[in-house]
């Protein structure tokens, strides 16, 4: 069909806006599911005109879009909303490897291209390479098929150098002769670098910090496919792979800095070689703790003037949100005030504790940043933290040798009364035992979060 490149442009720049509405609007968990819509449709928009503007042999287009479209159908709909950090993982350097097969296409179809366009078509191939292999390793820790472990060894960063440099190398003679047979043989090396890059560059990154990574790496395959925009000479794709690589790298800022980290310390510092990520810890505050049944915070809870949810990863593990919505509407109707309060790095992903109350209808006025919540902590009555446990962790606010000191946290420690609902005295994601436990406005409430809160709403109810 021709379109003709002004109806082309016309429609990209509908589906630009689209995917840019669609952005703002991810930004509260009120419009985030339209946000996301919004985006899908300027996207299908993009794919259709381009698709139609092509002339392509569209019988191949119409089986690749089917089996993938059904792949990713099904998995988005399997996926257990722990495992989503995996999967973003996975479709993230799928991006990665589309970006490098597409300029390789486009260098093979056209090999005698301008230096400028070969340098670009480098930047392309190069980046989605290492965004290909880096995520997948990243899925493999992420899943547990590998090592969580940060892989360190000595001279490690001068290899990873090494490496780099090679692949600069490589690019520069690419770019000056790329219609040769040597610039060929040149941009086959970039490929296998690049591969290799994004093994050793993230398997000296723990486990711990992988869904960092993986914005990070969200941020790469949007410039590889921007890059890869202007090999094809795609305006939408130039566009889309631009607002992936900026909002990757703001997501990656604002994770760093709600765990009080630099990106340098997240990719550099092996964290997580040392400390253990499950277990009990025998190192850090030790104590009395004091456990309390059902019935015991039934009454504690009864009583309250105001009660502060703390939802952490525990909650995400027992899918605990729906019972922990009944219980909010109880207290409720008790006159009780109800909030709760959403620490930016709690559970495993960004926004995961928006999403899992989402997913339960808590209403949004209820929920309360950390730094709403912190400076009122000592008016609340009851702070009940449900499966958090590093994100409410005091040692973050006074203990210079912890791993985690220096990240803001939820300070429920302040609050009249602490309930923790978890399972045992097992630490958290940083493997770091936790003084808030042993603290004396603090009951232990010990059990799966969504039995124990179960048990609380049939306390209400009885
Ligand atoms: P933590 O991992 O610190 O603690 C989770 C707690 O949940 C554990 O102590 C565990 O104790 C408890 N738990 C697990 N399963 C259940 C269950 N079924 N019922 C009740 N409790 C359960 O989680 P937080 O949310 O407090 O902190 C998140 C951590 O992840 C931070 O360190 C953050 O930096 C890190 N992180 C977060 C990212 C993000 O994007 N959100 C990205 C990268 C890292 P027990 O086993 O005893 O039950």
């Amino acid at each position: 069909m021709n379109l003709g490149a002004l109806g082309i442009n016309f429609a990209y720049v509908i589906s630009a806006a689209l995917f840019i509405f669609g952005l703002k609007m991810l930004s509260s968990p009120a419009t985030a599911r339209k946000g996301n819509l919004i985006s899908a449709l300027g996207m299908l928009l993009a794919i259709v005109v381009t698709l139609l503007a092509s002339g392509l042999d569209y019988k191949w287009i119409i089986l690749g879009g089917a089996i993938g479209g059904s792949i990713g159908l099904f998995a988005a709909y399997k996926v257990e909303m722990t495992s989503m950090p995996e999967m973003v993982a996975l479709f993230n350097g799928f991006g990665g490897i589309s970006s490098l097969i597409l300029a390789w296409g486009a260098y093979h179809q056209h090999p005698q291209m301008s230096p400028f366009l070969a340098a670009i078509a480098f930047v392309s191939a190069f980046i989605g390479g290492v965004t290909f292999t880096g995520s997948m390793v990243a899925f493999g820790k992420l899943s547990g098929k590998i090592s969580q472990q940060a892989v360190v060894f000595k001279g490690q960063h001068i290899i990873n150098g090494a490496i780099l440099a090679g692949a600069i190398g490589s690019a520069a003679i690419f770019c000056a002769v790329p219609g040769s047979w040597v610039g060929y043989l040149f941009f086959m090396v970039i490929l296998l670098i690049a591969l290799a890059f994004g093994v050793t560059s993230v398997i000296p990154i723990g486990g711990a910090d992988m869904p960092v990574v993986i914005s990070l790496l969200n941020s790469y395959s949007g410039l590889a496919a921007c890059a890869a925009g202007f090999v094809i000479s795609n305006n939408i794709l130039i566009v889309a792979g631009a607002l992936v690589g900026a909002s990757g790298i703001v997501l990656t800022k604002i994770m760093c800095k709600a765990m009080n980290r630099s990106l340098a310390n997240v990719l550099f510092s092996g964290f997580g070689t040392k400390t253990a990520t499950s277990g009990t810890s025998d190192d850090g505050p030790q104590g009395e703790i004091r456990p309390a049944t059902a019935e015991d915070v039934y009454y504690i809870l009864e009583a309250a003037d105001s009660v502060a949810f703390v939802p952490g990863y525990g909650l995400a593990v027992a899918q605990a949100q729906h019972v922990v919505r009944e219980l909010g509407d109880l207290l409720e109707e008790n006159d009780t005030e109800v909030s709760y309060a959403i620490h930016p790095v709690a559970g495993r992903m960004p926004g995961h504790m928006n999403v899992l109350l989402a997913e339960a209808n808590v209403p949004y006025d209820q929920l309360v940043e950390m730094d709403d919540i912190n400076p009122r902590m000592d008016t609340v009555d009851v702070c009940v933290v449900i499966g958090a446990n590093d994100v409410v962790n005091p040692a973050a606010l006074d203990d210079e040798n912890s791993p985690i000191y220096g990240m803001p946290i939820i300070e429920t420690h302040r609050a009249k009364t602490v309930i923790v609902l978890k399972r045992s005295m097992n630490p958290g994601f940083a493997g770091i035992q936790n003084a808030l436990f042993f603290g004396d406005n603090t009951r232990m409430y010990f059990g799966d979060a969504k039995a124990s809160i179960q048990a609380l709403v049939a306390e209400f109810k009885s």
